[in-house]
């Protein structure tokens, strides 16, 4: 593919530059001047930060998952993850996002480390280290777009039910009110919550492994999974509702919304009229559920009527999804990597929910999914039409491929990697053409780091991480992603190894 990005400059960049001409002559117009674009990359505590038992920090889940029971395999622990907690190793990692020319960083604060228990007394060293990190990004010119919670919930938390119990509303609000007492004189750009699905995924992959058995991962929640997965959705919404109210009362400046991982639904060709129905329920569970709330103020009857077939307690109230919409959360964030193909599952027995999603043969796909920039273009157009062109910020869009990341004559020539960004910043510019209103985009992510349940094997960083000396180095990848923030046009072609 050889798209032009014509768009070296996005429209909102293009729009400050004209307001700053303007300055000169009409300064009261400059204040309404939209920001620059922001062009960043993303991580999360977890998976980079290590120094698990530095500064007080209090046990998350997934130290128990990891540390405590192995469940990535032996060795893949977040004890040192990229030691990025250090403030040594961090400075060096900012002095080459600036390098490459990032203008911004979503990063996420652990939870544990700010309150150790979850609900008792805050820790005043995870506080200032968090201080001095932003000062440090922000000395570098790199603006922070801060995560409060990408997916470290405090143990004893966890032991309390986590999301599934409805007083983690009332905990989250807390911690909400604990960061933005903290930082709000230093950030204005917040991610309340990252992916509640994934995590929800991944919750139910580890507890199978626990169990003993190698587990399966579904995104698509499988059908006695159903009435569980939306009661803790509820929970996690109702609780960024509930942060965003303190935010407001507060008084504090600044944009506020989550991180949401959409996954646009296809079917195969042949595919059958029970096939379909599954992919409309599927985008309904995955797309619908979240989007609806929070922009129309009600859940997807269809979803609703799913899962009070499939019985159990979701603890949704009467007012739960308006209390939702009333929160008017200031943008949407959205995590792209791929589509899902669904299909109803052969065994799947009488007339109600069952949808798998599955890779039909030929599929070209990354770790995440089949690799299909038209579907983000798609997507944000989705957004736009349909939930009344909301701000957005990518929060995260990437990919890792199989045997994509070997050091060659001191490089890293990620070629896969290279042409998955160009083809979906294209498409993330031709989406803005036709009017979306995309405010920034992250790569997922800024380093390799550690994935979770899937230990240190898929790569996902533009900037590569030996795990054994932490030695960094800039991919392709990260090379002509400078060059597109630089304003160069870049294609596909320029993704070759050198
Ligand atoms: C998550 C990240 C994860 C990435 C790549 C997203 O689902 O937010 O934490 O590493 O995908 O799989």
């Amino acid at each position: 593919m050889r798209a032009k990005h014509f768009l070296c400059q996005p429209r909102n960049a293009m729009l400050a530059m004209l307001g700053s001409l303007l300055m000169t002559t009409v300064p009261a117009q400059a204040q309404d001047q939209p920001a620059p674009f922001r062009w960043g990359a993303a991580s999360a505590a977890y998976q980079v930060e290590g120094a698990i038992n530095a500064d007080n920090r209090g046990r998350s889940i997934w130290d128990e998952y990891l540390d405590d029971k192995s469940l990535a395999g032996p060795g893949m622990s977040g004890a040192t993850a990229i030691n990025f907690y250090d403030r040594t190793q961090y400075l060096k990692d900012i002095a080459l996002m600036k390098k490459l020319g990032l203008t911004s960083y979503r990063f996420s604060i652990s939870w544990p480390r700010i309150i150790p228990d979850g609900v008792g007394p805050v820790n005043p060293a995870a506080v200032a280290h968090y201080r001095q990190f932003i000062t440090d990004l922000k000395a570098a010119g790199i603006k922070p777009m801060l995560t409060l919670y990408h997916w470290d919930m405090p143990l004893s938390l966890a032991r309390a039910g986590g999301w599934d119990n409805r007083a983690s509303v009332d905990w989250f609000r807390h911690y909400a009110e604990v960061v933005f007492d903290n930082f709000h004189d230093q950030v204005d750009l917040y991610v309340l919550v990252n992916e509640p699905l994934v995590e929800h995924a991944m919750k139910l992959l580890a507890e199978q492994r626990m169990a003993g058995k190698p587990g399966q991962f579904a995104i698509v929640p499988a059908s006695p999974d159903l009435p569980g997965a939306l009661r803790t959705f509820n929970h996690l919404l109702l609780a960024s509702a509930a942060a965003k109210q303190s935010f407001d009362a507060r008084g504090y400046k600044g944009q506020l919304g989550l991180a949401l991982p959409l996954f646009p639904t296809l079917t195969a060709p042949g595919a059958s009229a029970a096939d379909r129905d599954s992919a409309t329920l599927a985008d309904g569970i995955m797309n619908r559920w979240f989007l609806d709330a929070m922009y129309k103020g009600r859940y997807p009857a269809d979803v609703l009527s799913a899962a009070q077939a499939v019985g159990g307690d979701m603890d949704i109230r009467a007012d739960d999804a308006a209390t939702i919409g009333k929160a008017r959360f200031d943008y949407l964030g959205i995590n792209y990597y791929a589509p899902l193909f669904i299909r109803r599952p052969s065994q799947a027995s009488g007339a109600g929910y069952a949808a798998e999603s599955f890779l039909p043969e030929g599929t070209y796909a990354a770790y995440n999914g089949p690799v299909r920039p038209d579907q983000f273009r798609a997507l944000l157009n989705r957004i736009r039409t349909d939930y009344g062109n909301p701000p957005v910020y990518i929060t995260e869009n990437g990919a890792g491929f199989p045997d994509d990341d070997k050091k060659v004559k001191g490089g890293v020539p990620d070629v896969q990697r290279c042409k998955y960004l160009v083809e979906h910043i294209d498409a993330m510019h031709a989406a803005m053409k036709d009017g979306a209103d995309v405010r920034g985009y992250h790569v997922w992510s800024s380093h390799d780091n550690l994935e979770w349940l899937f230990g240190y094997g898929s790569r996902f960083g533009i900037i590569h991480v030996d795990f054994n000396t932490q030695a960094r180095t800039p991919k392709l990848s990260a090379l002509v992603y400078s060059d597109i923030i630089k304003g160069k046009p870049v294609t596909t072609a320029d993704c070759h190894a050198q």
